[in-house]
């Protein structure tokens, strides 16, 4: 299997069948994503506590790219501090925008990297980064 077919897999588990799809106990905040080209809407549940990202899981409907973004990005943020979270959110904003991306970012991105071949297609690239935005706005409203 070359790296593609790898990339779109981890895409299609977690935008298909999300382990993160569901609610949690104790949320203080959420946030709700909505991507009109294509109909996305996500909302983000999270508890967040002592500055970590304690917990989080997402709601809604939306192509299996914006799930599977959400899903990924749950995955990959779950247990940092607002800080780190903050800083991949922003690796992966670049990456989608085929900025730069150093090494250690790209170690910190880890699954997520499997959306860069969305950089390509404009059309989906806002279908990817719905719920990053959605999140730093979410870190943003935390930290008023
Ligand atoms: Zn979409």
């Amino acid at each position: 299997m070359d790296s593609e077919n790898i990339y779109t897999e981890i895409v299609m588990e977690h935008g298909l069948n999300s382990p993160y799809k569901k609610s949690i106990e104790n949320e203080n905040i959420c946030s709700i994503g909505h991507n009109p080209n294509c109909g996305d809407k996500i909302t983000l549940h999270a508890l967040v506590e002592d500055g970590v990202i304690k917990d989080m899981s997402f709601s809604g409907s939306g192509c299996a790219i914006s799930q599977g973004s959400t899903s990924v990005m749950i995955q990959t943020l779950i247990g940092k501090d607002v800080a780190t979270a903050r800083s991949i959110i922003s690796s992966f904003l670049k990456l989608i925008k085929r900025e730069d991306v150093s090494d250690e970012e790209r170690e910190m991105l880890h699954d997520a990297l499997a959306f860069e071949n969305v950089s390509s297609m404009p059309s989906r690239a806002k279908c990817a980064t719905l719920s990053w935005h959605t999140l730093e706005e979410m870190l943003d409203k935390l930290e008023q």
